[in-house]
């Protein structure tokens, strides 16, 4: 089956890529030129259902898979949240948002506090629009540690581990990721669909 993923986001291609090899998977990218999506729903579920429709339209009768996510810090209020990808500005990197959220840490000198990272996906297809959710825990540190991964992944560790996702193999992240939870429910829907 072939499934077409609405994100240009590196570190989430990779990671679908590679969770994905029961399926032909390709990005939007590969298809049609790239174009900006505004991404102005108040919700991961929100803002993922505005990905998969986006390119749905754009290629109809096709499976659309878009994924909405990003960290949350309990003592920070929640932020970045759905804010994660552009939480030192518009067009920030992954370094920039890395280091933005350091340094919230170290002005409270907070070294080390809880916060999860949430992945909604949303799923186009011809027969309707689906979501799933997965989440991850753990805590975040005030440096970074490790270049495994992607975004926040050097200054964040789950649950039961002493090392970053920086750190630790991505095989380790797949067995944990929010992203690979959503994701296996996904496919069970997915597998429905043929
Ligand atoms: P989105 O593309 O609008 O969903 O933004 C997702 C952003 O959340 C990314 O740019 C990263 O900053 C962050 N993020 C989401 N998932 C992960 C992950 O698995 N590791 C590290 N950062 C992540």
């Amino acid at each position: 089956m072939k499934i077409i993923l609405a994100s240009s986001n590196r570190g989430k291609v990779k990671e679908f890529k590679s969770w994905m090899s029961d399926f032909e998977v390709l990005t939007y990218s590969e298809i049609l030129k790239p174009f900006e999506i505004e991404e102005n729903g108040k919700s991961f579920k929100e803002n993922a259902i505005i990905k998969a429709k986006t390119i749905y339209e754009k290629l109809p009768g096709n499976i659309i898979l878009a994924d909405d996510s990003g960290i949350s810090v309990d003592v920070l209020g929640g932020i970045p949240g759905i804010y994660s990808a552009r939480f030192a500005g518009k067009d920030a990197s992954d370094k920039d948002n890395l280091f933005k959220l350091i340094n919230e840490l170290k002005k409270r000198n907070i070294k080390k506090t809880k916060a999860y990272y949430t992945a909604a996906i949303a799923l186009a297809t011809p027969y309707g629009i689906y979501t799933t959710h997965g989440f991850m825990y753990g805590d975040v540190i005030s440096e970074m540690r490790g270049n495994n991964g992607f975004g926040y992944d050097p200054m964040f560790i789950p649950q039961g581990f002493n090392k970053t996702l920086g750190e630790l193999a991505d095989s380790v992240k797949q067995g944990l990721s929010h992203r690979s939870k959503a994701l296996s429910l996904a496919k069970v829907l997915l597998k429905t669909l043929v």
